[in-house]
Order: C-alpha cells, then sequence, then structure tokens
C-alpha cells in the first residue's frame, strides 16, 4: 500500500505543479490581452478627434482656417479632453491592475455620501435639478479607501445630473444591513435601454454616441468605478428604464470582524 502511495502522491505534486503553471500562465494570458485591448480601445478613443485637432491645426499654418478666439479654443478642448482622457486610462489600468492598494481607513460612509452631495447640491441648482438625501439616521462604519469611494460616489451622483433634463429629480439612499451597506442614487432622468443596460460598466462604452457626446463623456467613469468597488470586495449594479430614470447601486461589505479587531487595536496604540 505504502509502495502505492508514493507515486500516487508525486504524481499529485506534478498535477499540482502543472495546474498552477497552467493557471499562471492563463493570469498571463488575460494580461496580455487585457493590454492589447486596452491599446486597440485607447488608439480608437484617439485616433478621430487627434486627427480633426491635426488637420485643423495645419489648416491654421496654411491660413486657410481663420485663427479666431473660437476655433483655438475648440481646440484647445479637445486637447484638454485627450489630457482627462489619458488620465482617466491612467487611473483604470491602476484600478484594475493586480498589485492595487487601498489606502485603508475607518470611515464613516452616510458621512462620506453626505460630503460629495453637499460638494454636488450647487451644480444640482444651476442645472435646475433637485437633489433629495435620504438620511439613515444610522452611522454606518466599516473600513474603505475613502478618496476612492467619494471618487465611485462622485462618479454615479455626477452621471445622474448629467442624464438628467432640468426639471429633474435624483435621490440618494442607503440600505445599511449587518453585513454590507448600499448606497442608491436614483433619478429619472433619460434612463438606458435595456439592451444597452449590461455593457454600462464596460469601458469606452457610451450608449448612442451621438447622444452621449453631447454630455461630453468619454465611457470611462463607470468602469473605474466597477474596479474600485472591486477591490473593495463589492458590487455595483443598475436597474434602469428609458427615459423613465436609473438607479445605480453600490454594494459593500462591512467587515465587522475587522473592524472590532481593529477597534481593540486602535484602543490599546
Ligand atoms: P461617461 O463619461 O460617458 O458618462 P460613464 O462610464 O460614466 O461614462 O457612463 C457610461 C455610459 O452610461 C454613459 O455614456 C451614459 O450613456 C450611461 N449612463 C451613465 N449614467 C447614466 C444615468 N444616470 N442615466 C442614463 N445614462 C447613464
Amino acid at each position: 500500500n505504502r509502495e502505492e502511495f508514493v507515486p500516487r502522491q508525486g504524481t499529485e505534486e506534478v498535477k499540482q505543479l502543472i495546474d498552477s503553471t497552467n493557471s499562471l500562465l492563463i493570469e498571463f494570458s488575460n494580461l496580455e490581452n487585457w493590454r492589447k485591448q486596452m491599446m486597440e480601445d485607447l488608439t480608437h478613443e484617439l485616433r478621430t478627434p487627434l486627427t480633426s485637432v491635426l488637420t485643423r491645426l495645419e489648416a491654421i499654418i496654411d491660413g486657410v482656417y481663420p485663427k479666431t478666439d473660437k476655433n483655438l479654443q475648440d481646440i484647445y478642448e479637445q486637447v484638454e479632453r485627450f489630457s482627462r482622457l489619458i488620465h482617466n486610462v491612467q487611473q483604470l489600468s491602476e484600478a484594475e491592475g493586480a498589485r492595487f492598494k487601498l489606502n485603508i481607513k475607518k470611515v464613516n460612509l452616510v458621512y462620506l455620501v453626505k460630503g460629495v452631495y453637499d460638494g454636488f447640491l450647487f451644480i444640482a441648482k444651476q442645472r435646475q435639478i433637485q437633489m433629495h438625501f435620504v438620511n439613515p439616521n444610522t452611522p454606518c462604519t466599516a473600513y474603505i479607501d475613502p478618496d476612492r469611494m467619494i471618487q465611485v460616489i462622485t462618479n454615479i451622483i455626477s452621471n445622474a445630473l448629467k442624464y438628467t433634463p432640468p426639471g429633474g429629480e435624483v435621490w440618494l439612499e442607503f440600505e445599511i444591513g449587518e453585513d454590507d451597506f448600499t448606497f442608491y442614487c436614483q433619478d429619472n432622468g433619460i434612463g438606458i435601454s435595456e439592451d444597452e443596460l449590461p455593457f454600462v460598466f464596460n469601458r469606452f462604452y457610451r450608449i448612442d454616441k451621438s447622444r452621449s457626446r453631447d454630455y461630453g463623456g468619454s465611457g470611462i467613469g463607470l468602469s473605474i468605478s466597477k474596479a474600485l468597488v472591486h477591490a473593495h470586495g463589492g458590487e455595483i449594479g443598475v436597474e434602469s428604464e428609458l427615459e423613465k430614470g436609473s438607479r445605480f447601486w453600490v454594494k459593500i461589505p462591512i467587515d465587522n470582524h475587522l473592524v472590532s479587531v481593529k477597534d481593540q487595536h486602535d484602543k490599546t496604540e
């Protein structure tokens, strides 16, 4: 029996080694595919506007396109958009990267969202959109990266204001459970059709490009948010109906065990 057992154990070890080598190879090839796809997407995103800027600059140099303030301003705005796009892509590749580090702090999530909400009140007023903060009157403490979470909440609220016409409304609500915290952002704006819904978290995805161009979006904000929420072990999603409105949600686990352990640790320090 013993003689039989040894080679079988050896075979098992070899099998494990092959398995882990295979999964490492899959990981590498996924990374390689991710890098290739990212380059393709980015090139696609930049090519058309870059050609338009170059053509116009050439025409100005050749003296066939008037060097008016308006024309220069247009070119400037387009170059500014590239710079924003590149900054966002950098953030996305960072957030999706394997070595992405969160700067974890003890945070009251309701308070964090309230801060973001306060920051948007002025813009909402300018856009004639009424914002509501439905206070759960329960604090919700969790260990998260506050800057990254602010980024996620900012993106969702800014989209709600962007895709809701004047006269519309935006509601921020919470559901605080034993193990998790859910944030909802509901608007009664332009909504998203059932066909488009599964893709809104894909990078560079904009619904009906002509519709989104009016809003100046790049289709990258939600993919960054998704990567950041996943980095927290959470989930992000949306329910929506065209011309009725959308409800985005972010669910973050509250690691109570971690909180209490850390609390004790903090107290003893
Ligand atoms: P963008 O910079 O284009 O807003 P996002 O990644 O933040 O990029 O969003 C992707 C797309 O999802 C948007 O282009 C828009 O068409 C759609 N979208 C996002 N939020 C909303 C919303 N609240 N209402 C309707 N459509 C939305």
